[in-house]
């Protein structure tokens, strides 16, 4: 089944409150996102390899955090809504929504945040796209969100997506819409703005508890997506689960004999506190023993673009 966003006022009577008894959509609740991303990079970080890169992500959420709160947005997103209701389409969608100057004010006050933080290659960074014109910073987006890595280097991809996903977190969450699940899949694909998740989350608790839900790696929505079917190609009977320390691990990699990819699993009944851009960045020990195993990634982290160095 795929996820369509109808605007509130073509839903039928009743239909907001009877919908679904699984919500197919959650939108993103922009109130402490980053802040609990932060804290739990940092927590994660003492004990990781990868300590240092863990805390560089921590020091980038915070700064969204605040950016967030400066350049707070407002806008109609009903003619927009309409449309995506009748084409289709996401209503967001990364590949045909015009983008106002909005986000390019988020970078350059990000990056304003960052400055004082960072020093050496990350600071020549940050300067380097100070400087950058206008349109290079919208062909920048454009190459990010058509999954062209060659054309941004991968020092300056997460800057740009910070900026990029603030923008889009901060349209999702003002969508004047409801999510109804329709027959046909297509379900690797954000059915709010058209990007791919960065990990899926078992949910705990009486309302989605034991649904798995995928995590935008751009909007923040999540989606759900029924669990032992993979995520890629739906297919249902090559599955395999992988962890490093036990059974009984929160954090598993699913792998798709069918389609040769993996998706992680972060399992909120194993630990309340996992959060997917972080846990997910921290597990990347997981990531090389699966690659050993002979199968891709199919979702991004937004700290770490495979563009070229
Ligand atoms: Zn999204
Ligand atoms: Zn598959």
């Amino acid at each position: 089944m795929s996820i369509r966003i109808i605007p509130q006022e073509q839903l039928e009577k009743g239909e907001a409150r009877t919908a679904d008894h699984i919500p197919p959509l959650l939108f993103p609740r922009l109130k402490n996102i980053y802040s609990r991303r932060a804290a739990r990079l940092r927590q994660l970080a003492e004990k990781n390899p990868l300590g240092d890169y863990l805390r560089f992500a921590a020091v980038i959420a915070s700064a969204q955090e605040i950016v967030l709160y400066d350049h707070p947005l407002q806008m109609d997103l009903h003619p927009r809504l309409r449309e995506s209701a009748a084409s289709g389409k996401p209503p967001l969608d990364i590949h045909t929504l015009p983008r106002s100057a909005h986000w390019q004010q988020l970078l350059h006050s990000l990056i304003a945040e960052l400055k004082p933080e960072m020093s050496g290659q990350a600071l020549a960074v940050l300067e380097n796209l100070e400087k950058t014109s206008a349109p290079e910073l919208e062909a920048m987006a454009s190459a990010l969100f058509n999954e062209d890595f060659a054309q941004v280097s991968s020092d300056k991809a997460p800057f740009i997506w910070a900026a990029l996903s603030v923008y889009w977190a901060q349209m999702a969450a003002l969508i004047p819409g409801k999510a109804r699940a329709e027959y046909g899949e297509q379900r690797q694909f954000c059915p709010v703005c058209a990007s791919v998740p960065v990990a899926s989350v078992v949910h705990m608790g009486t309302q989605h508890g034991g649904l798995r839900y995928l995590h935008c790696n751009l909007c923040e929505s999540e989606w759900h997506v029924v669990r032992a079917k993979c995520t890629n190609c739906e297919q249902t009977g090559n599955l395999h689960y992988w962890s490093l320390e036990s059974e009984n691990a929160a954090v598993k990699a699913e792998s798709c004999g069918d389609c040769g990819t993996y998706l992680k699993m972060l399992y909120q009944e194993k630990d309340p506190a996992v959060e997917p851009v972080a846990d997910d960045l921290a597990s990347l020990v997981l990531d090389a023993r699966m690659e050993q195993e002979g199968f891709a990634r199919s979702s991004i982290n937004p700290f770490l673009f495979p563009g070229e160095g």
